[in-house]
């Protein structure tokens, strides 16, 4: 058996802020009045002089005189001489035995090894209250395993040796562990149970739970050979996985496996942010800068090496070894996945077994809220860079360099201002999914670009430009291109953003270095462009243009890291108006008057007074005046209303805060606000429609038509009246980006009848979570033509999906064929949800395509 020592040790010992900062022990899970007082508060912690016995009060002699069944209330503590600590109690204990137990019955046991901690004298008193093990209601009624065998739950104190650090060293191993057992089975015979000298109780199934740096406990028990019937870890698999896979593996295989299990509970791991792959340092005024960590990783200073704090690894590598452990079962253990597995909890890390113990001990097989299981093993966890992760050490994203050193006072100037981040009040860090596996076709980068900078005003504008276009990439050459015209269309959005917050937009358009130099656009070449806006219009200024159609995705990411609905909903909202008050200021600075979507419907100017919100976003809205003085609070509250359907309980599920019953949270859609229209078969009309594709080509061939194949000629199609208008449901799209303000916005378009509804219910879909800034150009759908393969005449002789009027071209301008294309992860979830194929994963990519798949 692999001893726990070394890296086990070392993992466990691993934690920080949110193990640090310990808050207030949640209310009592079954509490439903206030009128028992906390036993604990019954009698003074000092000055009761006989150790072990429980003092008698005022709520004891009560139940006594109403002759309640559970003695004590079912709670205690008492000393266990050889966990030692300082002089007092050192267990805490929970039980719904009745009063009537007689001498000889069996008693299940519950022991929770408790997380890291700050010492003081109701240390215990805290970690028993957050381990939800409280078998009683406010009323005294049994809660808990009610109808089962009876229960008795020991939550032993840890040795303290420094900090917030906390051992199980005095529970090294299955000896040291029954003698603990032996000594609460005696105290509860005689003391709480008053039962006659020489009476014993039997130990039934025992349960092994641990909380946060208590698994470190877990995992030197089980190391040792205990072997409990169940366990659970509440987000404690800090360190490696092999003793609790060795005992599961072992159970599994086991005849009692039917009666036993284990339930893993992990928090999702955190990346790096890109542009501060080794953490940075920020400054807080009038006090010391403080350093905020690339992600779940963190810097050892003994060895200079990156250490990666997170239960996600090690909780991920564990289900697949069940997962293989479960098939080689008879029968292929289906019945087990229930009893052995490992899931994802979207709640806080302290909470966590107070939320999940009690349904637990009721049924180690029950389903909690808040829990899903993990993304298959090929997707890696998103602080890990190396796709072998799960045998291999894993690797930081964003490389290996240092910590950088802690500012001076010369170095001030290059010191993060606090207020260049979002941080609202009971803000929560948020990374967007990278899991591949939710899409059917993966764009590259798969998450949604993060954004976390928040928009800081500059004089230095066009220096600013220029160091974010050198920071993506771009060389000198084509920065010297932005001379000029560019630099100052861009003026407007980099004075009010900033660098940093720059940089992050302009990352947001997926743009290679080459595409921020010389933007794309969809028109045949620069002079069709110019004659389109009647005056030239250099490649770099499309860069401002296109920039501004990131600013509503930039405060929809930091909404993702709002404290609350409200703030939440004023972030996307805040989005779209700067938007629209930056696009003023780029037509003067361009002196184009170009095209922009206007803003969704929940979009309004902010009532003053400014609705409670963060002084980060009321400082903005009041210095870039998006209040409108003669709006009602009640008008603000409406919009906030129309923005609560679907785009907040959207926000809810990425956030963690409402649990999908298919995705993790963070991922880029999710389908439950949403009705997907059932699958469509077409064949009927397919049947058709190649028919009339090979009269086409019969006609082509024979002389009888000079129209080429790739162009339109859907005169073969009208006398089959299969087509169809497809409305946009408010959705504004152009057929050119950029395109001048003065020209038509499209209506309808054209579409296979049959598919009607799912075409309208996906547009829908994007009007109503308000991402008209995703998607803004088509190049159309029904067209009867052969396929587009440039220099490919064979290709253009095979009908096109565009044919049947099921196909369409979005964003086509940045989505060029044969290039990974610019589309945001958002649109090509929302669309693969609604039953459409994304072009990329052709054999020739079209990352501007989506089709009807069924
Ligand atoms: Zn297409």
């Amino acid at each position: 058996m692999k001893r726990y020592s070394g890296w086990q040790q070392e993992a466990a010992d691993l934690f920080f802020a949110d193990l640090m900062g310990e808050p207030l022990p949640p209310p009592r899970v079954w509490t439903r009045s206030a009128s028992t007082p906390p036993l604990m508060s019954a009698w003074p912690r000092a000055g009761w002089p006989f150790a072990g016995v429980v003092p008698p009060s005022r709520a004891v002699v009560e139940q006594n005189d109403l002759g309640e069944a559970i003695p004590l209330n079912g709670r205690g503590r008492f000393r266990h001489e050889p966990l030692g600590g300082e002089a007092g109690d050192n267990v805490e204990a929970r039980w719904n035995v009745d009063a009537a137990t007689a001498s000889g019955s069996t008693v299940d046991i519950v022991v929770h090894l408790h997380g890291y901690g700050t010492p003081g004298s109701d240390f215990l008193a805290r970690k028993a209250a957050l381990a939800g093990l409280d078998m009683l209601d406010a009323a005294g009624a049994v809660r808990v395993r009610a109808s089962s065998v009876p229960t008795l739950a020991l939550v032993p104190r840890g040795r303290h040796v420094e900090g917030v650090r906390w051992l199980f060293d005095r529970l090294p191993d299955p000896a040291a562990f029954d003698a603990l057992i032996a000594a609460a089975i005696a105290w509860l015979c005689t003391t709480v149970l008053r039962l006659p000298s020489g009476s014993t109780l039997v130990r039934g199934r025992l349960t092994l739970m641990a909380h946060s740096g208590g698994g470190a406990g877990l995992s030197a028990l089980l190391a040792k050979g205990l072997d409990p019937d169940e366990v659970v870890c509440f987000d404690s698999m800090y360190g490696e996985d092999t003793p609790i896979r060795r005992w599961a593996e072992a159970r599994i295989a086991s005849p009692r496996a039917a009666r036993s299990g284990l339930r893993v509970f992990y928090t999702g791991c955190s990346a790096p942010l890109p542009d501060y792959p080794a953490g940075r340092w920020i400054e807080r005024p009038g006090g010391d800068p403080t350093y905020q960590q690339p992600g779940s990783w963190s810097w050892s200073e003994g060895d200079r090496k990156w250490r990666l704090t997170t239960t996600e690894v090690n909780a991920r590598r564990l289900q697949h070894a069940l997962d293989g452990a479960l098939s080689r079962v008879t029968g292929g253990g289906a019945a087990l996945a229930g009893r052995f597995r490992v899931e994802r909890t979207s709640v806080g890390h302290n909470d966590i077994p107070a939320r999940y113990s009690a349904p637990l001990l009721d049924d180690i097989a029950v389903t909690v809220p808040k829990a899903t299981a993990p993304p298959p093993a090929t997707t890696r966890p998103a602080c890990v860079a190396n796709d072998d992760w799960l045998t291999r050490s894993p690797r930081k994203p964003g490389g290996d360099d240092p910590k950088p050193p802690r500012p001076g006072r010369a170095a001030e100037a290059a010191v993060v201002d606090v207020e260049d981040v979002y941080a609202p009040p009971g803000g929560r860090a948020y990374s967007p999914s990278s899991s591949a596996a939710v899409f059917r076709t993966a764009p590259a980068p798969v998450a949604v670009t993060p954004a976390s900078e928040w928009p800081e005003p500059t004089t230095d504008a066009d220096g600013a430009s220029q160091r974010a276009l050198r920071a993506l990439g771009v060389g000198a050459a084509g920065i010297a291109g932005f001379a000029g015209p560019g630099l100052a269309a861009l003026r407007p959005i980099a004075a009010a953003f900033g660098e940093a917050a720059l940089v992050e937009l302009l990352r947001r358009l997926r743009y290679t270095p080459a595409q921020l130099a010389a933007p794309p656009h969809s028109f045949a070449n620069d002079a069709a462009l110019t004659r389109a806006f009647g005056r030239a219009v250099p490649r770099p200024v499309i860069l401002a243009l296109r920039t501004l159609l990131a600013i509503p995705g930039h405060f929809r990411e930091l909404a993702r890291q709002a404290g609350n609905e409200p703030e939440a909903f004023a972030l996307e909202n805040l989005g779209w108006l700067l938007l629209q008050s930056l696009r003023d200021d780029v037509r003067s600075a361009s002196g184009l008057n170009f095209w922009m979507p206007s803003s969704p419907t929940f979009v309004t100017p902010f009532a003053n007074p400014v609705p409670g919100m963060s002084s980060q976003a009321a400082r903005l809205i009041v210095a870039r005046m998006l209040i409108d003085t003669t709006l009602d609070n009640a008008d603000y509250l409406a919009r906030y209303g129309a923005w609560r359907g679907r785009a907040a309980r959207h926000w809810r599920l990425e956030t963690g805060r409402e649990t999908s019953t298919m995705r993790p949270a963070g991922v880029p859609f999710y389908t439950e606000p949403f009705t997907i229209p059932a699958s469509i078969n077409i064949a009927a009309q397919r049947t058709q429609v190649q028919a009339a594709w090979a009269r086409r080509l019969a006609d082509v061939d024979a002389g009888r038509t000079t129209v080429p194949l790739t162009q339109c000629d859907n005169s073969y199609l009208t006398s089959l009246r299969l087509m169809s208008r497809v409305s946009l449901r408010g959705l504004q799209l152009r057929a050119q980006f950029p395109s001048p303000a003065t020209a038509p916005s499209l209506a309808s378009l054209t579409g296979l009848g049959a598919v009607q509804p799912a075409f309208e219910a996906a547009f829908q879909a994007v009007v109503d979570l308000g991402w008209n800034d995703l998607l803004f150009e088509t190049q159309g759908m029904g067209c009867f033509r052969g396929k587009k393969v440039p220099g490919s005449p064979a290709a253009a002789r095979r009908m096109s999906e565009h044919s049947m009027g099921i196909a369409i071209d979005l964003n086509a301008f940045e989505n060029a064929q044969n290039t990974a294309g610019a589309m945001d992860p958002r649109i090509v979830a929302l669309f693969e949800a609604f039953r459409f194929r994304w072009g990329r994963g052709f054999p020739t990519p079209d990352p501007m395509h989506f089709e009807y798949a069924g």
